[in-house]
């Protein structure tokens, strides 16, 4: 087999996630700035899974942020689809789950997942709902409130809101972080079943290197801050993906490849610039 990784995959077709001469600095206290990201390139095809894997502190949740027009590049450009984060965010063409899961605490779970609707004007598809609740394995907690609920079902309550309008573009940062292996696992097959059914334009940031090998057409491996894309592999393994390729030397060829860009050949993280 052969793994094969450019730095500048997907070439400008003008679709999927084209971030460009991306730098952003955030102002400090004292007039000191800090660079999180440097001259950032990244650039995906449309309907395509990117997985984002990097140290902590190197810019991955500033990227997110930026294709979700929650911030600003102070240098460079964003597209998705050919559109600036603000206007896809406009059409409610995005759906964007954080680590952070915030869920509303006075809404229940459906409450919750039915949102998205709402904020779109448009009418709530129940059936699909449903089908969202019962798939992250929420049926019997519908209507509870998010403080009766553990850390892990209102990380899953908040991936079904970011999937209920079918969005075009879905950011994922660390949604899977909370998760026990087993129901990880469980929702990235789900994730992976709902991805194949409507493809999205999918970026979901990750600390886990095989469940970025698992899901994604390519696998964007990050340096320490300021970030850039220090390299990406394409996963050549076939679709449907299935737990057992997780079992076979190509699978563990792309771990030890992606290992080995995360923390050189001597098993030691690279340090921040
Ligand atoms: P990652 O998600 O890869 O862990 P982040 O994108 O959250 O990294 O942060 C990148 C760097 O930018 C970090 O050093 C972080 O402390 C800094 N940073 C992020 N947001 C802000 C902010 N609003 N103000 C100041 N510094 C920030
Ligand atoms: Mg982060």
């Amino acid at each position: 087999m052969t793994i094969s990784s450019t730095t500048d995959a997907g070439a400008q077709t003008g679709t999927g996630i084209q971030i460009t001469g991306v730098s952003k600095s955030f102002a400090l206290r004292g007039g000191k700035s800090l660079l999180a990201l440097q001259d950032t390139d990244l650039h995906t095809e449309k309907g395509s899974f990117l997985a984002l894997l990097g140290p902590s502190g190197c810019g991955k949740s500033t990227i997110l942020r930026i294709l979700a027009a929650l911030d600003h590049p102070t240098h460079g450009t964003a597209l998705v689809d050919g559109e600036s984060p603000d206007q896809l965010r406009s059409k409610s063409e995005l759906g964007i789950a954080f680590q952070d899961h915030a869920l509303l605490p006075w809404r229940s779970v459906r409450k919750n997942i039915e949102l998205p609707f709402e904020v779109a004007g448009k009418p709530v598809d129940r059936d699909y709902v449903d089908e969202l609740i019962a798939l992250v394995g929420l049926k019997d907690f519908a209507n509870a409130k998010p403080a009766q609920l553990s850390g892990g079902m209102r990380q899953r309550a908040s991936i079904a809101r970011a999937l209920v309008l079918k969005p075009s573009v879905l950011l994922l940062d660390e949604p899977f972080g909370a998760l026990d292996d087993m129901t990880r696992q469980n929702l990235n097959l789900e994730l992976l079943r709902i991805w194949t059914e409507k493809p999205a334009t999918t970026l979901l940031v990750t600390h886990g290197i095989s469940e970025a090998i698992f899901l994604a057409d390519r696998v964007a491996v990050m340096s320490p801050r300021p970030g850039r894309v220090k390299e990406i592999i394409e996963i050549d393994l076939p679709r449907p993906r299935t737990p057992d390729m997780m079992r076979t030397p190509e699978f563990h060829a792309y771990v030890d490849r992606a290992s080995e860009l995360l923390f050189g050949s001597d098993g030691r993280a690279e340090a921040e610039a």
